[in-house]
């Protein structure tokens, strides 16, 4: 009964998402579209493949987004240690923090954290919350990782940075699909974060300061 009634709740908002997705999807559609006609009657500029190709990866960011909601119950769990995951996530942005001039700092306190997770789903959580900080610190700045235990046996997983922050009237509208304040986001890399953390028996809860940073903490148990 319980798993009927996740199915219905993923369904109802898989159907709010649809229309969302069709019109988030049709603006570049349409952009594309306008360039290959402007192509073909002979007005043709090579900064249009640019933009195509911008356009492109956007509608496939939605997609992906997208695609990582709608299938988490197709799960498997396993036992993973979870300093060593967040290290190979930190990896996957070693060009970027140079570029970006960001500077990421650990401060990891639990010893011989386990957790029980699906891997590819918590690391898209961990990518999207470290890329909106990055996002965040445009002129670069600071990201600190730190791990530490709360009783009895949770995993509390903060990442601060030294970004633009968020105002303070804006907070319970993170999460809500399509919401984005960034000129090519999505607005789907929190909610789909969220609905992932949930599924993990855990939370995410975001802390804010307007021009100091944003601390999002994610809380998941721990497993022996
Ligand atoms: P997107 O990154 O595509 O805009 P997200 O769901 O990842 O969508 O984030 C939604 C919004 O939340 C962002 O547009 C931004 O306004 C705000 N946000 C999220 N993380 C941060 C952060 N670390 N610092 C400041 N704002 C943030
Ligand atoms: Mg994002």
């Amino acid at each position: 009964a319980e798993d009927l009634l996740l199915k219905s709740e993923k369904l109802a908002v898989a159907g709010q998402l649809a229309a969302g997705i069709a019109h988030e999807v049709r603006n570049p559609l349409t952009t594309i579209r306008g360039i290959i006609q402007l192509m073909q009657s002979g007005r043709m500029k090579e900064q249009y493949f640019d933009l195509i190709v911008s356009e492109i990866d956007r509608m496939n960011q939605i997609i992906r987004d997208f695609l990582s909601l709608a299938k988490p119950y197709s799960t498997s769990f396993k036992r993973t240690n979870l300093h060593s995951f967040l290290e190979d996530t930190v990896l996957l942005f070693t060009a970027e923090k140079i570029m970006r001039n960001v500077q990421i700092e650990r401060d990891f306190s639990i010893d011989n954290p386990w957790i029980l997770c699906e891997e590819a789903q918590l690391k898209q959580v961990f990518i999207n919350i470290i890329k909106n900080a990055f996002e965040a610190m445009p002129n670069g700045g600071n990201l600190t990782i730190s791990t530490h235990v709360s009783e009895p046996n949770l995993a509390v997983i903060r990442f601060s940075d030294s970004g633009l922050g968020i105002p303070e009237d804006r907070l319970d509208k993170l999460g809500e699909p399509f919401y984005s304040t960034k000129e090519k986001g999505t607005g789907l890399g929190l909610m789909v974060s969220y609905r992932i953390v949930e599924q993990h028996n855990g939370t995410i809860r975001i802390q804010s300061k307007l021009n100091v940073g944003t601390t999002v903490e994610v809380v998941l148990p721990l497993v022996k």
